[in-house]
């Protein structure tokens, strides 16, 4: 036997911290979840081991030290197996392996004697309870074990011992609470741990019926549950309060085998359904947020959706995904990263109703269910007011954070009717909404899994186009706001399938990042802009500029610097009159040297503009770290002008900022006069939009812009 020392024990529960195996194997972020774990298994009285899908033993506590009489850090290089003895060790690796295919399978085999090994190879009775719990994605099992040799002992000794040996002295020494009755039911004895339990003299009782001890009347069926079987019930204290007891009933036999009557053992439970009640709740809730987790979600939908059923209601799922969560957790901590989803599970909750769920699926999701609605009407509302509740941007150690997610939602019985299927559906929506630039609501549409499947037929497709040289592309005039003149034109990508038809930008430039072919259409554009742009200012006489999109996969090849070199020497192409549009996903991603690629372009002479300014995550603050020349105000912001005084201030901020930074400010979408007026009032520099025309090919630039190249006071 490897005794552990007084002194071995206390160095290792000195710490609560029992790691590494549970930190190694935990996905990152949710190491606090582990901790406040740690803490609730140190304080439970009973003996808990956590094993993870394998068996590896991944955490235990100082109660488990004791049990197995081996220490901790030779628990954590155990398999559970190893702590069973080797006769069940087969039918305990099978059941491991069906209870984390589906905790509720039953145990087989292992369900009673089970024993556990000490390491000094003495077997110790023990009784187990098993709950399912999830840290991040992976799966675990805590198992509660209980040492029941003692209570054995008593059993036995008891159900050996006829009414008449009934010895005082044993009864006496037992903890647990033991009370005689004859076959009718009276009571006859009572041993003093009854009396500390239940607060009654032993004489008070003896002669009562035994149904006085318990808090519901079952002292009249003894005898059905003679059987060695333990039940949780409660017993009456004399003051009136309750305990909650495990209680075994076992038969008094006489000499012949004739049952004279039954001893009712009981045990208190409190402490034990406690840490039950813990365990359960942790569960079933997010460690953070103590929001329901995923688990409970599961559950919660399986009964709404049957209600719904029965009722002819209809239930919705709506997913929320953070928008830029990584970049948050990866830039500013995972602190603040936490702070933004409490802030966010707080409005949440403040905006749902009495019935309905908030619940975090990990990570930065969030699901939100609501039940009991008739009309699709009704669950617009529900979930534009969730929308409208979000707070936009929230303040963490003195620093803004965008707080905005992407919803989508699904609808029992319109979209789904299982949990599984709503929650996928409700995903694929939800990446619509991403798709659709962040922040706003997508309802799932059946149309939305053809259009899946479609992205294999588009981006194939896309590969024979640009082989083919079908992409083609349009030129959108762009304006000085004070002149009204024309100054330069963005380069759009334009694909006429010969088989799909009209295809926007918006749906093939997220197939070519996807599939990686947006490195060769991105060369194809910038190299026809180029050229183009040659073409225009002969035409036009006047040096006009040309912008080019620039996706963040692009800009994060190693050889895009040299290819927009070569595109501007091939053209013959002035480098100042080339803008290369990127967006602040590209300024946020850390994943390679913004900087260095920024500085190059600086290097080669061309201009550096920031697109849809405002729809992203970085502040103006943030902007001048890199050698910005411009700000393109994104289009929503343009459309709201007029109607919302709070997006006038984030434009009047905007130009106030990158005025006093040295940025020329354009606005995007401009399509009416009021917008050009408000713009020109407030100082923006430039404008482009329809009000001055849309892209169109090279062959009809001329016609399209004619009356821009002298300015127009109209417009
Ligand atoms: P963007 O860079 O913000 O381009 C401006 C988009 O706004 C264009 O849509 C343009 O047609 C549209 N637009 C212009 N004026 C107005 C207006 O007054 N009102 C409204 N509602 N919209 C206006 P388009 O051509 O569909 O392009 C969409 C996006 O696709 C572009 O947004 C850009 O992010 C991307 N894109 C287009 N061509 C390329 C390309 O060659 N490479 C890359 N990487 N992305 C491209
Ligand atoms: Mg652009
Ligand atoms: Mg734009």
């Amino acid at each position: 036997m490897r005794v552990t020392s007084d002194g071995e024990r206390r160095r290792t529960r000195e710490g609560v911290r029992s790691g590494p195996p549970l930190d190694e194997i935990l996905p990152a972020g949710t190491s606090e979840e582990a901790e406040r774990l740690r803490l609730i298994l140190e304080a439970t009285p009973n003996a808990m081991v956590m094993v993870d899908r394998t068996g590896g033993i991944v955490l235990v506590n100082a109660q488990a030290e004791v049990l197995f009489g081996t220490g901790r850090a030779d628990l954590l290089r155990m398999n559970v197996e190893d702590l069973v003895p080797r006769r069940s060790r087969d039918a305990h690796h099978d059941y491991r392996r069906r209870y984390f295919a589906d905790p509720s399978a039953r145990p087989m085999g292992i369900g009673r004697d089970l024993y556990g090994v000490r390491s000094d190879g003495v077997e110790v009775p023990i009784e187990i309870g098993l709950n399912p719990i999830t840290i991040g994605e992976e799966p675990f099992v805590l198992a509660s074990v209980i040492d029941i040799s003692e209570r054995l002992a008593t059993q036995t000794a008891l159900e050996t011992l006829s009414r008449d040996s009934l010895r005082r002295s044993i009864l006496a020494s037992m903890p647990c609470s033991v009370v005689a009755t004859d076959l009718d039911g009276l009571i006859v004895a009572a041993n003093p741990a009854t009396e500390r339990l239940l607060g009654y003299l032993e004489t008070e009782l003896v002669g009562q019926p035994v149904g006085c001890i318990y808090a519901v009347d079952h002292g009249r069926s003894l005898r059905l549950h003679a059987s060695g079987d333990e039940r949780e019930l409660e017993y009456r204290r004399r003051d009136g309060s309750t305990v909650a007891v495990g209680e075994v009933i076992s038969p008094v036999t006489d000499e012949d085998g004739e049952v004279t009557g039954y001893l009712a053992i009981g045990f208190d439970i409190t402490k034990r359904l406690e840490v039950q009640a813990e365990v359960t709740y942790l569960a079933n809730h997010d460690a953070l947020t103590g929001l329901p987790n995923r688990t409970t979600l599961t559950k919660h939908l399986v009964d709404a959706i049957h209600q719904a059923e029965r009722l002819g209601e209809r239930v919705a799922l709506l997913l929320l995904d953070v928008d830029h969560f990584k970049r948050v957790n990866d830039s500013l901590g995972h602190h603040v990263g936490d702070r933004l989803l409490l802030e966010l599970a707080e409005r949440l909750v403040e905006t749902t109703g009495e019935g309905d769920l908030v619940a975090r699926l990990g990570g930065d999701e969030f699901v939100v269910v609501f039940s009991g609605l008739s009309e699709l009407e009704d669950v617009r509302a529900r979930v534009d007011r969730i929308a409208a509740a979000l707070p936009g941007a929230v303040t963490v150690d003195n620093r803004e954070v965008l707080a905005t997610a992407s919803m989508g939602c699904a609808v029992y019985p319109d979209h789904g009717s299982s949990p599984a299927h709503m929650l996928k559906n409700a995903d694929i929506a939800m990446y619509r909404a991403k798709a659709a630039g962040r922040n706003n609501v997508r309802w799932f549409n059946p149309s939305m899994i053809a259009d899946g499947n479609d992205k294999l037929v588009l981006s194939s497709a896309l590969q024979q186009a640009l082989d083919r040289g079908e992409l083609t592309v349009a030129y959108q005039p762009q304006v000085d706001l004070g002149t009204g003149r024309l100054i330069g034109f963005e380069a759009l990508s334009r694909w006429d399938s010969p088989t799909l038809g009209i295809v926007p930008p918006d749906r093939f430039i997220p197939v070519a990042e996807d599939s990686g072919l947006i490195a060769q259409l991105g060369e194809q554009v910038l190299r026809q802009a180029c050229k183009d742009a040659v073409v225009l200012r002969e035409e036009f006489g006047i040096p006009l500029r040309i912008a080019v999109n620039v996706s963040p996969r692009q800009f994060s090849r190693s050889t895009w610097l040299s290819e927009v070199e070569s595109a501007l020497t091939d053209a013959g192409l002035d480098p100042a009159a080339l803008e290369l549009e990127i967006t602040e996903g590209v300024l946020m991603d850390d994943d390679h040297d913004v900087h260095a690629v920024l500085d190059g372009l600086k290097a080669i002479g061309a201009r550096i503009v920031v697109d849809d300014f405002g729809q992203g995550y970085s502040s103006l603050a943030y902007l001048t770290r890199f050698p910005v020349d411009k700000l393109k105000i994104d289009r929503e912001f343009v459309r709201r002008i007029a109607t919302t005084d709070a997006d006038a201030a984030v434009i009047d901020a905007i130009l106030a900022m990158s005025h006093a930074l040295g940025m020329t400010v354009a606005a995007e979408g401009v399509e009416t006069p009021e917008q050009v007026l408000y713009l020109r009032e407030r100082g923006c520099d430039e404008a482009q939009g329809f009000l001055y025309g849309e892209g169109v090919p090279l062959v009809r630039v001329h016609d399209a812009v004619a009356a821009l190249v002298n300015g127009r006071t109209n417009r």
